[in-house]
């Protein structure tokens, strides 16, 4: 007699930032699978609009905005409609729906640091926690894995390099590459809109043409992150805490099609890749049922239409970001946290029009040379390192 397939109970699913890219390519997957998934809570910063558009279809138990008077105007909003979300603000508001008890999943998909304190409180409740925000890996990789460890969390990477990668490596890949026979792990990058740019051109580059991806739609700080190659940096560090590699065992391999995600380079001469089309619903909905499969409304890839696929090292002259990446990784301590906080003002920056295009990395620079390295390994050491480099970072760009 056949075995009726097993039904999976409906897990309830909190999205931190979910008025953003991640959160509605998360949100359209979900939607594709109501017998799976629940939404429990939705999160926003200032969105309050998309927040109430979010609430009305998904009808969420929680919201939250970062201030109380939007939470005030959305609480209102929805009691009209008859709605029954509870509305919420502030940062606590964002940690309890972290970690709240109807919560099995939690979408890490706050852009920037801000992300950090609820990523890591949905890991201390031993959530299956989607990562998308690497911005709060690389400020605490060694306090966040350990929290993973000890906790019991499923970590599950939405990065889609990492989320690539984690489908080329065996299932039990913990202990260090070695053991597993991984000798290198290849990590894909578009190599941006300027992708073979002078370092001279570059300078007079605008904000539209920094957000404008040759491959992928995303919020405004990660494509201009990808733009200076920063991105590339940031997953450099990331791949490192999330498979326990070394620096020098992560390529980065230029590739302008992204349709190869990343690879696993092995012992025995296999490289084994990930190709899909450049969807981050892919990885998310992979994040979502792993170890099982579901439809995430992506096209399969035409491979004849692809045709060809190119390959090239990155200009590190031209996008010194990823050195000051990897030099940050090497460093180790408090570092990587710096390097994030000089970068996510640096860029704020630059989108104000406040800094050219190369002064983000030449900011950067200025910052870790003049900020010390400490361990990182309590929370308060990284909050601080953010805090001071936040502040040298400004001072330096008043004194521009
Ligand atoms: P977006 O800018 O599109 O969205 C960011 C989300 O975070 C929004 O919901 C925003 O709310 C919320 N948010 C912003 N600031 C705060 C804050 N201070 N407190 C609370 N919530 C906040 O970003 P993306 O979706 O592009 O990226 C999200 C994360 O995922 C980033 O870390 C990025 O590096 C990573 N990622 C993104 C990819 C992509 O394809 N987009 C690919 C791989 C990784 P509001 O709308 O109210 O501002
Ligand atoms: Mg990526």
């Amino acid at each position: 007699m056949a075995e009726s397939p097993v039904v999976p109970r409906c897990q309830g699913v909190t999205v931190l930032g979910a008025t953003g890219s991640i959160g509605t390519s998360t949100l359209d997957v979900i939607g594709r699978h109501p017998a799976r998934y629940r939404v429990h809570a939705l999160t926003a910063h200032r969105s309050r609009e998309s927040l109430l558009t979010l609430c009305r279809r998904h009808r969420p138990a929680v919201a939250v905005l970062e201030r109380e008077a939007d939470a005030g105007w959305l609480r209102e909003c929805l009691a009209e409609e008859g709605v029954a979300t509870e509305v919420r603000s502030g940062a606590e508001a964002l940690v309890e729906a972290a970690e709240a008890a109807e919560a099995d999943v939690v979408m890490s998909a706050i852009v920037g640091a801000a992300g950090l304190l609820p990523t890591l409180a949905a890991v201390r409740a031993g959530k299956r926690v989607l990562l998308a925000n690497k911005e709060a890996l690389v400020m605490s990789g060694a306090l966040f894995m350990e929290a993973v460890a000890r906790h019991g969390a499923t970590l599950l990477p939405i990065d889609s390099e990492h989320n690539a990668i984690y489908q080329c490596l065996p299932v039990e890949h913990r202990g260090g590459l070695a053991r597993h026979g991984v000798t290198q792990l290849l990590l894909t990058a578009s190599g941006g809109p300027f992708r073979g740019w002078s370092a001279d051109a570059l300078v007079g580059v605008t904000p539209s043409q920094a957000c404008a991806h040759p491959n992928w739609s995303m919020g405004q700080k990660i494509s201009v992150d990808s733009a200076t190659l920063m991105n590339k940096g940031l997953e450099l560090i990331e791949a490192c805490w999330l498979f326990d590699a070394s620096p020098d065992q992560v390529q980065v391999v230029v590739h302008p099609q992204s349709v190869i995600h990343s690879m696993a380079a092995y012992n025995d001469g296999s490289v084994i890749a990930q190709l899909g089309n450049p969807d981050m619903r892919t990885p998310i909905a992979y994040g979502l049922a792993w170890p099982e499969r579901i439809d995430a409304g992506v096209q399969s890839l035409d491979l004849f239409a692809v045709a060809r696929l190119d390959f090239e090292p990155p200009d590190e002259v031209a996008f010194p970001c990823l050195r000051l990446a990897r030099e940050a990784m090497a460093a180790g301590g408090t570092a990587p946290a710096v390097l994030n906080a000089a970068n996510e003002v640096a860029v704020a920056a630059f989108l104000a029009g406040r800094l050219s295009f190369t002064g983000i990395a030449e900011l950067v620079a200025r910052v870790r040379d003049a900020q010390p390295v400490h361990p990182a390994t309590e929370l308060e050491a990284v909050l601080a390192a953010d805090a001071q480099a936040r502040h040298a970072a400004e001072r330096h760009l008043a004194s521009l």
